[in-house]
């Protein structure tokens, strides 16, 4: 008799279909279930070998039959996450806003990558997220002992989340511990930076990662698909805005020093990363003004606002603007020949939707849609993602190069507002599809 009408159905390999049935036997038996269910699991158990009989290797994916129609919204793959033991180790430095809101939390969804050791100046802190993650105090380091996670053997990449200007030392200083390098976004304070963090991974032969999780998460990348496909022919236009209204004026993205610059490398990065990334080209030419409140305590030494022009080798210009004393807008849209698409919200955690735009025939009646689509962690996506790149041995999509090339239009964008004038940017690479990028994420994140 079967548990469930559907469990006879389930597409399992022999072994772990008496380990499915042996785990649900001893799960009925414990809750105490009696009649035929008991009976039949009770039967399963004693048949099918005990937990220490599994096989410690091979392959641990499950499938699970379709319930509903192929008319039915498409419901996502199993999740079938990677064995613990399997998994690649994480140590991540610092204990800020985007680790204890995002990224912590974010290993619960990973596949790939577990949270493995914390690094923190701040032990009381730490000590209690230990105890909520389950990080054993041995793995807890600080900024003057994280030179030690050299004999960490089970850490295998170091996730920098601190501020901009400290991202260069810890990359580096982790590159010499043998680790690799996922490092948050803007990847330092200047361009000159970036290549010293590139340079110090080379020489250890380290793998170098930009947290950049709009181009790992699935809707954004439904976008880039279909410009890059020409779904409504060439793109022509793209416009985009990031937006956030600051609060308190110490904190350290209002110091110059510890920032590199206010709106731009914090929020604006989103609307230059992500033009680049929908149409695959480099611009070569930008054109910048900067405004900013006078007398506003928040931008003594960082900028408010920033608008931005960037012109493509195809013709298609983006428009983006970035404010830090305007409400949270986090939206972009691609104009292109037959209709238009794009994200509102497109820059957020969460809560991301597509919408687009056309006129299709016979009628030619203008449609708009907002697909719904399953959202997925994008932090999750991003650990996993380089988990990948450490376990095959492949360079990051989003690899030290192309966050030096942001840093490197991020200065153009400076000198065009200050100069009042559009800037050139040459670069070798500006008639490569996809130059600074490195091997896709996998079609199974
Ligand atoms: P935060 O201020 O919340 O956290 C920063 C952490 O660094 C804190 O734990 C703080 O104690 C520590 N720190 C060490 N030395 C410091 C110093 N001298 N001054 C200030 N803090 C110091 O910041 P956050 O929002 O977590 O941002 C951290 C990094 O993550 C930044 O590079 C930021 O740009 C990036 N970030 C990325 C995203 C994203 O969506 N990818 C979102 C937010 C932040």
């Amino acid at each position: 008799m079967p548990l469930h009408p559907a469990d006879e159905d389930v597409t399992l390999c022999d072994a772990s279909r008496r380990q499915f049935i042996n785990q649900a036997g001893r799960g009925l038996l414990a809750v105490g279930v009696t009649g035929g269910l008991a009976a039949y699991a009770a039967d399963e158990a004693q048949a099918a070998p005990g937990a220490d009989a599994w096989p410690q290797q091979g392959p641990t994916d499950v499938k699970l039959p379709e319930i509903f129609a192929n008319t039915e919204p498409k419901k996502g793959a199993l999740p079938n996450p990677q064995p613990p033991e399997q998994r690649v180790g994480y140590a991540v430095v610092g204990l800020g806003h985007l680790t204890l809101e995002e990224i912590l939390p974010a290993f619960a969804d990973a596949k790939k990558a577990r949270l493995v050791a914390l690094v923190s100046g701040d032990a009381d802190k730490m000590q209690k997220v230990a105890r909520q993650y389950g990080v054993k105090p041995e793995n807890c380091y600080s900024y003057q002992n994280y030179d030690k996670l050299k004999d960490n053997r089970d850490v295998e990449i170091i996730y920098i989340v601190l501020p901009n200007s400290m991202h260069e030392e810890y990359t580096i200083r982790g590159a010499k511990a043998g680790k690799h390098i996922l490092c948050e976004k803007p990847m330092a304070n200047s361009s000159k930076e970036a290549q010293r963090m590139i340079e110090a991974c080379q020489k250890a032969g380290k793998k170098l990662m930009i947290a950049y999780r709009i181009q790992y998460e699935p809707m954004n990348r439904m976008v880039k698909d279909m410009a890059r496909n020409q779904t409504y022919g060439k793109v022509k236009v793209i416009d985009a805005i990031n937006c956030q209204n600051q609060g308190d004026p110490n904190q350290w993205r209002h110091k110059k020093a510890l920032a590199g610059g206010g709106a731009l490398p914090d929020i604006g990065l989103y609307c230059l990363n992500t033009a680049r990334y929908i149409l695959g080209e480099e611009p070569t030419e930008v054109y910048a003004q900067i405004h900013t409140t006078p007398n506003d305590p928040r931008f003594k030494e960082v900028e408010e606002n920033v608008h931005f022009q960037l012109r493509f080798p195809s013709g298609a210009v983006a428009n983006c603007a970035t404010s830090y004393g305007a409400f949270n807008a986090k939206r972009y849209r691609v104009y292109a020949e037959r209709g238009w698409f794009g994200m509102d919200p497109g820059f957020s955690y969460h809560g991301l939707q597509l919408e687009r735009a056309h006129a299709p025939e016979p009628e030619r009646h203008e449609v708009k849609e907002k697909p719904s689509i399953t959202e997925k962690n994008q932090f999750a996506l991003e650990l996993d993602h380089m988990a990948e790149c450490v376990r095959e041995n492949k360079t990051p999509y989003t690899p030290g190069e192309e966050g030096l090339q942001d840093h490197r239009i991020m200065e153009a964008i400076y000198q065009s507002a200050k100069e009042n004038k559009p800037v050139k940017i040459s670069t070798a690479a500006a008639g490569k599809l996809d130059a600074f990028r490195g091997s896709a994420p996998s079609k199974d994140s």
